[in-house]
């Protein structure tokens, strides 16, 4: 065939797919076939977060360093920044509530918007899917379990008597890992406490104090206080279901949220108390008292993306992040790499496929901060959390379309596989891997919402 000919039947098929030809799909599964081939198929190199994947390309893709990877370019000066005043957060902003919500809370808008969508008969807004999703926070909301003070299950008595649970710290690091898993953690590791990713006052303006003259954990009227001598955090993930998220932006997608966020419960608060089983002071967090992101890259679980969220090598952005602050002695885990944010800078399909165009459509991470509650000082891809929030309230209370969109969430199979290893490797191919995933149908949020209730199967889970 000459040149000319196959070119033009090359911008037929460009044109007819959502943005790649069958020679670049090809093309690009003949590459990751090609780069397995000459080995990364059979090597199974460092890990992340100690443990193995299922996965050797994934265990050859990821190379443990130094550093956390939001302070490696192209990032800079992350430990220049302050600690966070949870007051700041949208979430909480009379700033955006005043000049949006008619000075309500956000999610007092958000309910006007559900029954608007309940009477209107919008898919994936029903009474069913709303009465779905409120459940599906069961074990989050009201919770006891992320209580700093013992839940009275563990016999806290019995360590006293015998004495507290003695073993190295490498030892303790695989124990606790066994245990999260068990108590429901999807992935799991340990970061050396940084003062700096812990809030400097919660919504109210109550302080967190690190605290030598306490040897518990102590909440008063002033402040919490926690003691010096608890070092060590241990981060545990709730993988989502992203077959649920492509129902996005509907509440029916949610559901999948408000599940993991009862995981995090469960795994945090379990955690804690096996801990104080064992003679030592535990707190549980969800997104109080810490920011989860930047602890959990520590721990090793993963890179920052540029929505802002965190990218695990298997699960991509479709988890929930539960900690544990301890003084268990328990050796940390390293940072890894495996060029995930090399990838967002020419990936984009986040900032693309946003509503309210919250997310950085620039190639490099910058300084400039994108609305007030963002946290100045660090060049990083800033995200727009006042539109988002606005997005939320106009959808009925939730999004999820940037965590859909993420091509890191993939199931997990060979070619799947291939692609991060060969990413993690050259950025060669990077662009023609974030279009590829539009050609195979991933990355969407266009699944019909009636289709979830009107089928006589269930949605699979990934994992
Ligand atoms: S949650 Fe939705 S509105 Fe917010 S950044 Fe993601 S895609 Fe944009
Ligand atoms: S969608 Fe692309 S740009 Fe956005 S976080 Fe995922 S890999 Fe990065």
């Amino acid at each position: 065939m000459d040149r000319e000919k196959e070119n033009t039947l090359d911008q037929k098929e460009e044109k007819r797919s959502v943005g790649i030809s069958r020679r670049n799909f090809f093309k690009a599964s003949g590459i990751a076939a090609g780069v397995a081939a000459l080995g990364l198929v059979t090597k199974s190199q460092p890990v992340y977060a100690g443990q193995e994947s299922e996965s050797a390309i994934v265990n050859f893709a990821v190379q443990e360093v130094d550093q956390s990877p939001y302070n490696l370019p192209p990032f800079a000066n992350a430990e220049n920044l302050k600690r966070y005043e949870l007051g700041k957060n949208a979430f909480y902003s009379k700033e955006l509530s005043m000049d949006k919500f008619g000075g309500n809370p956000w999610h007092i808008e958000a309910e006007k918007y559900i029954v608007k969508f309940i009477k209107e008969g919008v898919p994936g807004y029903s009474l069913m899917d709303n009465a779905f999703y409120d459940a599906a926070w069961a074990s989050y909301k009201g919770t006891p379990l992320f209580s700093w003070e013992p839940l009275g299950v563990s016999n806290i008595k019995r360590a006293e008597t015998v004495g507290k649970w003695e073993a190295t710290p490498e030892q303790n690091n695989r124990y606790i890992k066994k245990v999260a898993n068990e108590y429901g953690s999807g992935d799991t590791g340990v970061a050396v406490l940084n003062e700096q990713w812990f809030l400097s006052q919660d919504e109210k303006g109550k302080p967190y104090v690190f605290s030598t003259e306490h040897s518990k954990p102590t909440i008063t009227e002033e402040a919490y206080y926690i003691p010096k001598t608890m070092n060590r955090v241990i981060v545990m993930l709730a993988p989502m279901n992203p077959n649920m998220l492509k129902y996005a932006p509907t509440t029916l997608s949610e559901a999948t949220v408000g599940t993991e966020y009862s995981q995090m419960a469960e795994s945090a608060g379990k955690m804690a108390e096996f801990i104080r089983g064992l003679g030592y002071n535990a707190i549980p967090m969800g997104n109080d008292a810490s920011l989860s992101v930047p602890i959990a890259i520590d721990a090793g679980l993963g890179e920052l993306g540029r929505h802002g969220l965190l990218v695990h090598p298997e699960y991509g952005s479709s988890v929930r992040i539960s900690k544990v602050l301890t003084d268990l002695p328990i050796a940390p885990d390293k940072p890894i790499s495996f060029g995930a944010a090399e990838f967002c800078r020419t990936c984009m399909k986040c900032a693309e496929a946003c509503p309210s165009e919250s997310i950085s459509k620039d190639k490099d991470p910058s300084d400039k901060v994108a609305c007030a509650s963002n946290n100045p000082g660090m060049k990083k891809w800033y995200v727009n959390t006042w539109t988002c929030l606005n997005q939320w309230v106009e959808n009925g209370g939730g999004c999820n379309i940037c965590l859909s969109a993420c091509p890191y969430n993939k199931p997990k199979t060979w070619i799947h596989d291939v692609v991060k290893g060969v990413s993690a490797k050259t950025t060669v191919f990077n662009s023609t891997f974030a279009t590829l995933d539009d050609a195979l149908g991933y990355g969407t949020h266009d699944k019909n919402p009636k289709e979830f209730w009107d089928s006589d199967k269930n949605v699979p889970k990934w994992w």
